[in-house]
């Protein structure tokens, strides 16, 4: 996939925004969710979205919407921090399949970082269960204001 590309409205996000696939959802307004990665790198790995944008990566979206997608990305940052107590926390997010995205609707990466554990692999590795992903949604969850 190029960084070009037109949106295109079945992929993975934009089904788990229309609820046609579930997600262990940490956080909602208006204009962005925020739900737990199912492949996560460190535990607490948590993604948001913005909505009502067809934005595959960060150029896409209109610039008026930057503002209020990074403070909910914020918001998450700090119940992350709050509900998980990590060391660190890392953001990403990828532009392009060149530089690692494989889903194409924006999403920034929140993973917490933790002073003994390494990182996992990206968008790889084995599942999580949905148990242990509910269990740190509901510690975030607790953290939100
Ligand atoms: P990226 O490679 O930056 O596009 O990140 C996509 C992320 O979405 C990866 O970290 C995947 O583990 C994650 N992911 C893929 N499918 C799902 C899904 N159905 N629910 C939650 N996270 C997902």
């Amino acid at each position: 996939m190029t960084l070009h590309a037109a949106y295109d409205p079945d992929n993975i996000f934009a089904k788990i925004l229309r609820q046609e696939m579930p997600c262990v959802k940490v956080y909602e307004d208006d204009l962005a969710l925020a739900f737990m990665d199912v492949f996560p790198q460190a535990d607490g790995h948590t993604l948001v979205i913005p909505k009502a944008v067809t934005a595959r990566n960060f150029l896409d979206l209109p610039s008026d919407r930057i503002g209020s997608y990074m403070q909910s990305v914020q918001l998450v940052c700090r119940a992350v921090e709050t509900g998980l107590n990590p060391d660190g926390l890392i953001l990403t997010q990828f532009n392009g399949a060149a530089a690692g995205q494989t889903v194409f609707h924006l999403h920034f990466h929140i993973i917490p970082a933790y002073k003994d554990r390494g990182l996992k692999r990206h968008a790889g590795g084995e599942m999580a269960q949905a148990e242990i992903l509910e269990g740190h949604a509901k510690r975030i969850r607790a953290a939100l204001p």
